[in-house]
């Protein structure tokens, strides 16, 4: 059975815990490896190695960090096709869902790239007679990720290349369920030139999780994953007196309005709705109908999800791979059998779905609802699965209230033809990511990632500048250098004259 290690100081370390979990094909249902598991001995040798390596590389140029970033991003663009393949093998996206996920990591890497310019500070000068005042940002130290399962490159990514260019050493704590990725980034960091300590991978559950948290020398949580334990994390990592941004679950609405391209409309649900079986943080799971549009639309969505091919990651034909996991899988069946008992019309039901060569594999087909009422757990809960709940509501006024009423506040869109409705819907609604006639509003590496309300705990979102504020300090100095004049000692506050 093939072992995935943690990787520490530059080299694959089995560590001390004899803990481990099993990591399954979710295509075939087969275990195809086993990951170890950090106990408290593995955490404190993976500190202490980050702790070791992290001055030199903050004392180094921002340029020479700069130059690993782009060898990084040259072997990423080599090595691409064969990171989709291991994401999409333990994961079960689609292999070119795979590959547009690290499209969208490498992105962050290449606005890492210019952290030279990014690191700059700012400088007034004659602030008092003969006084300069500058400032600038230092390293953190050492920071830690703790990443989920649905993005294994693509959410290290968001983190790794801006806190290691900002000089950090970084330790990446990846998701128990697709763990490999991880170590293919590490194995790139290293033939990049990373000196080894800076970058580390440590394998492991909540017990590693936690004791990250703890640890005096960890100076900074960087957390994705759901909401329960986003907030448990922001809570205990601040407790710590860490620097700590947790970003949580969603539960994302699309509004189509009724003047709204339908056609343009359905293409964008069916793509954020099932795309990676609606294990996104930004998948659509509530389409939300504005008065007469909804019969159309439900109409158009179920002959298109009806005949959704759902396959394994390989099959380059699949629009839709597997669920992660049995247990997963089991969660989603359980939410769509209680969206009927609460009396939900399930309009398309992907219970049934049978990949042939693949009966063990964890595939749910395309479930869609008709009729779901606020309130109920279909419209509350987020099932990360490949369930759309359609809610029916009379008008613009309506649809925004039931979005402001939801706990959640990751991303939403709105689908109209009308620009004064759109801009007034963008200034009104309570969400941090917001798409016009874009279903998956996902920033770019140069601007940030971040959700609002339940979404989101700690004050900075994910890369761009927000990135780089998070893993850096400031610092402002003032000097002078006077010659010859000695004014005494000065008792009141040193005011301009
Ligand atoms: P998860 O919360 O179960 O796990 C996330 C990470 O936390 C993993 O590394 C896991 O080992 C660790 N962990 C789990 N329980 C823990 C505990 N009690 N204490 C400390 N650490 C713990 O999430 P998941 O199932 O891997 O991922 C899916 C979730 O992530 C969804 O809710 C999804 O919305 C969310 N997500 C959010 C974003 C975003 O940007 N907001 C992006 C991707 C995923």
């Amino acid at each position: 059975m093939n072992r995935i290690t943690h990787f520490i100081a530059g080299r694959r370390e089995a560590g001390t815990s004899g803990r481990s979990a099993p990591v399954f094909n979710p295509a075939t249902g087969e275990q195809i490896a086993e990951v170890v598991l950090a106990g408290a001995a593995d955490v404190e040798c993976v500190v202490a190695a980050a702790k070791a390596a992290q001055p030199a590389w903050g004392e180094a140029s921002p340029l020479r960090r700069a130059r690993v970033m782009f060898k990084f991003k040259e072997l990423l663009e080599q090595h691409q096709s064969e990171l989709a393949a291991i994401i999409s093998r333990e994961h079960g996206k689609v292999q070119a869902d795979a590959f547009g996920e690290v499209t969208r990591g490498l992105e962050v890497v290449e606005f890492a790239c210019g952290i030279p310019h990014l690191l700059k500070g700012e400088f007034s000068a004659q602030v008092g007679g003969g006084v300069d005042s500058y400032s600038l940002r230092q390293p953190l130290g050492v920071v830690a990720g703790i990443t989920p399962f649905n993005f294994p490159a693509m959410v290290p990514l968001w983190m790794l290349p801006v806190a290691l260019a900002c000089g950090n050493a970084f330790i990446l704590k990846p998701s128990e369920r697709d763990p490999s990725a991880s170590l293919m980034l590490a194995d790139l960091l290293k033939q990049a030139g990373l000196p080894d300590g800076v970058f580390n991978v440590l394998q492991g559950d909540q017990e590693a999780a936690n004791a990250l948290l703890a640890h005096d020398n960890v100076n900074a949580i960087s957390f994705v994953g759901s909401t329960p334990v986003a907030r448990h994390i922001y809570a205990n990592g601040t407790f710590y007196g860490k620097r700590v941004q947790a970003l949580g679950g969603a539960k994302n609405h699309l509004v189509v309005m009724p003047d709204a391209d339908l056609d343009q409309a359905v293409d964008a649900l069916m793509g954020a709705a099932y795309g990676s079986a609606g294990e996104r943080c930004m998948a659509i799971s509530v389409a939300v109908a504005v008065g007469e549009v909804a019969d159309a639309l439900v109409e158009r969505l179920a002959a298109r999800a009806a005949a959704l091919r759902v396959g394994p990651g390989t099959d380059a034909q699949a629009e839709m791979g597997p669920l992660v996991t049995r247990a997963h899988l089991d969660k989603v069946r359980g939410f769509v059998d209680a969206g009927i008992a609460e009396g939900a019309q399930l309009v398309v039901d992907g219970r049934a779905l049978q990949v042939p060569g693949h009966e063990a594999g964890f595939f749910l087909g395309a479930c869609l609802f008709d009729h779901v009422k606020p309130g109920t757990s279909l419209w509350r809960e987020e099932i990360f699965g490949p369930v759309l709940a359609v809610v029916r509501v009379p008008d613009f006024e309506a649809a925004v209230k039931l979005i402001d009423a939801h706990p959640y506040g990751n991303g939403v869109a709105l689908f109209t033809r009308d620009g004064d409705c759109a801009r007034e819907f963008v200034q009104r609604v309570q969400i941090g990511m917001v798409g016009v006639n874009v279903p998956i509003p996902v920033p770019m590496a140069f601007h940030s990632f971040g959700g609002w309300k339940q979404s989101m705990f700690g004050d900075h979102a994910m890369h761009g500048m927000e990135g780089v504020r998070f893993y850096t300090r400031l610092k402002t100095v003032t000097s002078r250098w006077p010659t010859g004049i000695r004014a005494g000692a000065e008792f009141v506050m040193p005011t301009l004259k």
